[in-house]
């Protein structure tokens, strides 16, 4: 049964380009503008209409686009929940602009282990992490660390649990990797591995959506009874101000946006296109989180009920619970 019949979520790329080289990672690959604030300032307004609640600044790196926190300033101004994801590099020059504008900050650490970090991510970052983790701290920031985990690195889980996020208080979350295009994120996880990662969603101050376990476990997304809703969950939209369909890892059309948002995204055959979501043959046993995520909150099905308690947990961890309740989504 649907129960949100509009997109909850922007996934904002603000650039493509990236100061990491990651290894399971080929968006740093392409070329890329930045978004401009007068279109950002459109599109706000837009999203706000259609009844988005949470931006997603993203990239690339999004703390290489110089005017991020003027963004972040309009987003908050219009009572967007916001979240950036970052490798850290820019954080320490950034921070001090950045300070209490983004809701769910998370720093990315692959490993506790400095060298399978720095290798996992093509550059020396892990010292920088780290910094900025004091950093953060020190200007009253509570980042989250987004720990991706592959089955060549979910040992390193307890390892930054005891050492890096339980003796800070800060959130560890914990983010299985999938593969996507030509990028394979290498050896699936083993039945035993899974197990361990579902274990680690009881954990205190640790958010893993044990939903994305059980769409591991099921195959992932099924183009017969699909359970993927990225296109009706999620706006994208390019660095050149165009709206992605039905994702940014599929990206079949693009629709130009010129301060026209709400409009073409009622369009007919826009809303065609995004009803691809899932349906189409690369769909077939997609795991990709970042649109999963939204897809279990839109729909009741097993998902939706295996994804509630992490999601409740984390919002009241991050306190984004209130702004929730005080705004509450459109449901009809
Ligand atoms: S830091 Fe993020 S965007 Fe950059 S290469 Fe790594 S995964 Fe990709
Ligand atoms: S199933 Fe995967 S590839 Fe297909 S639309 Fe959804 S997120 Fe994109």
């Amino acid at each position: 049964m649907r129960l949100l019949h509009h997109p909850v979520l922007c996934n904002y790329y603000v650039t493509y380009k990236c100061n990491a080289k990651c290894n399971f990672c080929d968006i740093w690959e392409q070329p890329s503008p930045y978004v401009t604030l007068e279109n950002v300032a459109a599109n706000l307004k837009d999203l706000k209409q259609l009844g988005v609640k949470i931006i997603d600044f993203t990239g690339g790196e999004p703390l290489l686009h110089q005017q991020l926190s003027k963004m972040l300033e309009m987003a908050k101004d219009q009572g967007f929940i916001t979240t950036v994801t970052t490798n850290t590099l820019l954080y320490q020059k950034r921070a001090q602009d950045l300070k209490g504008l983004i809701d769910m900050l998370h720093f990315s650490l692959d490993s506790y282990d400095q060298q399978q970090h720095d290798t996992m991510r093509g550059i020396a970052c892990y010292d920088s992490v780290m910094k900025s983790i004091e950093m953060a701290l020190s200007l009253g920031e509570k980042p989250d660390i987004l720990f991706t985990a592959f089955s060549h690195n979910v040992d390193q889980i307890e390892l930054i649990y005891q050492h890096i996020t339980k003796p800070q208080g800060l959130v560890l979350i914990i983010n299985p990797a999938f593969n996507y295009n030509t990028v394979d994120t290498g050896a699936d996880f083993t039945t035993e591995q899974l197990t361990k990662l579902r274990d680690w969603s009881n954990k205190k101050r640790v958010y893993l959506n044990s939903a994305f376990i059980s769409l591991i476990e099921d195959g992932g997304n099924h183009i017969n009874n699909p359970v993927c809703k990225a296109g009706s969950s999620t706006i994208v939209i390019s660095p050149d101000n165009k709206l992605i369909s039905p994702c940014y890892h599929l990206n079949k059309e693009q629709f130009p946006l010129t301060n026209n948002l709400y409009t073409i995204y009622r369009q007919e055959t826009v809303q065609k296109s995004l009803k691809q979501e899932g349906k189409l043959p690369e769909c077939e046993g997609c795991t990709i989180n970042c649109y999963m995520q939204p897809s279990f909150a839109v729909e009741i099905n097993k998902y939706f009920w295996q994804a509630l308690p992490s999601t409740i947990k984390y919002n009241m961890m991050k306190g984004t619970w209130k702004q929730l309740i005080n705004k509450p989504l459109k449901i009809r």
